[in-house]
């Protein structure tokens, strides 16, 4: 139902489904809790990956979505990492962002607020020629926003690659960070990827506010650091956990709901490396003799193997069916005790079931705002983006993870898989790790419980309001 008079918000995602997710649960709240008009403004991707089309066609009718035409990146190189890539596509939407809002005005309907995420930064050129407020939403936790704020004094300061640096980076409220777990861009800063993402850290003062997909009880302390006021630094809103609930996944579609009916509660370990994450063919070998060998049952969504650890980042289906990288034997070894799902998953379903008990993760921070909630502890395995960071933060911080170590050449061996396996599903240490998690689904539980009660009285006023008009 459109609603005369009602703020509309824009909002731009950029490419990539972890981002495209929580915007989308944004979306739903300011139209649901608030009956905000919003629409959804696409930047010029060449293709759509098919689960992006079907999240997309789950979009409520109240939420319109405009595609911007597709943009011309084969002026890069191959080797552009993604974040190129991603920062590109937004940018060089800018002029049909432009036609888009010049429309929009004549038509008396331009947005009162542009919403973007953190590589869209540049939006704000249009935004602000229109007098539309900018803001960003920012998918992931305060300890990587406080670094990103920090990033360009780093940047100017720092007489060596963050890689080498002696000494952990120090940054009030935050878990000291070694060079080696910053973000895949830090870790090359002559790269095109670290230069977008310095561009884009540097723009985020231009932000009316920044919301912020955390919440207090998961980091008390960078968030009550990111909320002092300071020059540049725009009002920081933690609006987390925003995660979708999953009430509208047909059990029927997925075989592996179905089997976890027939588990033992919370028996089951999920493993997952989000809807991006790819292992090598080595990795997947090592990774499938130890869910074997642990003995423990086990959901298992895969991917054809590849060398690039984020290769199904635009696109989660493989091409070649990721069944026949598996070790021969290796289905009928786990027969009963496995499930192996090619591609993709119903996770917010499967982690709400009673019996999955943790929680084999890339550590993306959909997936892991997605297991607090649902109380599920978890085995980090971080692979690119933010996810060494985060990793190290519910590892060392927060204390509701494990972390699967890699040998010396980088590979997680299955006696590692075992041994980490075996001390989340059953062990003592696991015990108390699980404990913690259900202290944070709790702490989730009230913010969403206060989010619900918020909602009602804003329904009520508007209904006041509408009742006071008719
Ligand atoms: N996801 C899913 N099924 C899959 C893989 C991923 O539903 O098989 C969803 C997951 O629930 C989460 C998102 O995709 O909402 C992944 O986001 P995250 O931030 O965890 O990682 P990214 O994919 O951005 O690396």
């Amino acid at each position: 139902m459109a609603y005369a008079n009602t703020p509309h918000i824009a909002i731009i995602p950029s490419p990539g489904l972890g981002h495209l997710i929580p915007l989308l649960e944004f979306a739903k709240r300011l139209v649901d809790h608030h009956r905000f008009t919003v629409t959804f403004i696409f930047p010029g991707q060449s293709s759509q990956s098919s689960a992006q089309i079907s999240i997309l066609n789950s979009l409520p009718s109240s939420i319109a979505s405009v595609f911007l035409p597709p943009v011309d990146l084969s002026d890069l190189p191959s080797t552009a990492g993604i974040e190129t890539r991603i920062s590109f596509t937004v940018t060089r939407s800018n002029p049909a962002l432009r036609e888009l809002f010049s429309s929009l005005a004549a038509e008396k309907r331009l947005p009162a607020v542009l919403v973007v995420d953190l590589f869209g930064t540049d939006a704000f050129d249009v935004a602000v020629e229109f007098h539309v407020s900018p803001y960003i939403f920012y998918p992931s936790n305060a300890n990587v926003l406080s670094f990103l704020f920090h990033l360009p004094r780093l940047d100017e300061t720092l007489s060596c690659e963050f890689k080498d640096l002696a000494e952990p980076i120090r940054i009030p409220g935050c878990v000291p960070i070694t060079g080696k777990d910053l973000s895949d861009p830090c870790q090359d800063q002559s790269d095109d990827a670290y230069k977008w993402l310095l561009h884009n850290a540097k723009r985020f003062k231009e932000a009316e506010g920044i919301l912020l997909n955390s919440f207090v009880d998961l980091e008390p302390d960078a968030i009550k650091a990111l909320q002092e006021p300071a020059p540049d630094k725009p009002p920081v809103y933690p609006i987390g956990p925003l995660v979708n609930t999953g009430s509208s996944c047909a059990k029927d579609e997925y075989e592996c709901l179905n089997w976890l009916d027939d588990q033992p509660l919370g028996w089951v370990l999920y493993v997952s490396f989000g809807s991006g994450g790819t292992l090598t063919c080595e990795q997947l070998n090592e990774l499938a003799f130890g869910l074997a060998e642990s003995g423990k049952r086990f959901i298992w969504v895969i991917r054809s193997p590849s060398g690039i650890a984020n290769s199904s980042f635009f696109n989660s289906h493989s091409h070649t069916d990721p069944l026949t990288f598996l070790p021969p034997g290796f289905l009928d070894r786990t027969k009963g005790k496995g499930l192996v799902v090619p591609s993709w998953a119903p996770q917010v379903q499967i982690l709400a079931h009673p019996s999955t008990g943790g929680f084999l993760t890339h550590c993306g921070w959909n997936s892991t705002l997605e297991s607090i909630v649902n109380g599920v502890p978890l085995i980090a395995w971080p692979l690119y983006a933010e996810q060494k960071t985060n990793a190290l933060l519910l590892v060392e911080d927060v204390g509701v993870a494990l972390r699967a170590k890699n040998s010396e050449d980088m590979i997680v061996r299955k006696e590692e898989v075992v041994r980490v396996v075996n001390r989340l599903m059953e062990g003592e240490e696991g015990k108390a790790i699980r404990n913690k998690m259900k202290e944070l689904k709790e702490g989730a539980g009230r913010v969403l419980r206060d989010n619900f009660q918020k909602k009602k009285k804003s329904l009520e006023r508007r209904w006041a309001l509408y009742e006071g008009t008719h």
